[in-house]
């Protein structure tokens, strides 16, 4: 079984289960208990966090972590314009998992906000990604920037350049490409 390798239609499934899954959180919160300007805070450490992960992730596991998560990796770097990646299932998984702790630490109200921080840290994520392989011609100078970071973290210095939301880990741990 190969489930790195996807369908356009399932690596695109992502972008809309995602947006959806943000959407829906936040009418649900705001459904409960209404929306503050304090609970976007959440908002914000949420998606630091996420863009800690994905260094985390990228540089420890994707890179030399357990051989079937690390072979998708050593397959993307291989073909990187093919549809390779982790399916919305096992993300979702991902996800759900990391909820629990998440919200028994922090209650219902500021977990869910972290947790929709995370989501869209993923989303940024995964859109960056996608802009730096497959959306060539469309780049925008703001997303030209990103792209280089990862293009390089490809094609020059494969242990470097980890972030993809963002190059501040890679410049605070010393692995800025
Ligand atoms: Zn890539
Ligand atoms: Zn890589």
């Amino acid at each position: 079984m190969r489930p790195w390798r996807l369908t356009k239609f399932s690596y695109y499934l992502d972008f809309a289960i995602y947006p959806a899954l943000i959407v829906a959180l936040v009418v649900l919160k705001y459904e409960a208990t209404g929306l503050s300007l304090a609970w976007f805070q959440w908002w914000a450490a949420g998606f630091i966090a996420w863009t800690l992960i994905e260094y985390w992730l990228h540089r420890i596991i994707f890179h030399g972590g357990p051989p079937v998560i690390a072979k998708m990796h050593v397959l993307h770097h291989a073909k990187p314009a093919e549809f390779i990646g982790v399916p919305v299932w096992y993300s979702l998984v991902f996800f759900l998992v990391f909820s629990f702790p998440i919200l028994a630490l922090l209650g219902v109200d500021a977990g869910v906000g972290a947790i929709i921080g995370l989501l869209i840290g993923y989303t940024l994520y995964i859109g960056i990604h996608d802009a730096a392989h497959h959306r060539t011609s469309y780049l925008r100078p703001w997303l030209a920037r990103f792209r280089v970071n990862h293009l390089r973290h490809h094609y020059q210095n494969a242990h470097a350049g980890f972030g993809v939301t963002t190059d501040v880990w890679d410049r605070l741990f010393g692995t800025k490409v």
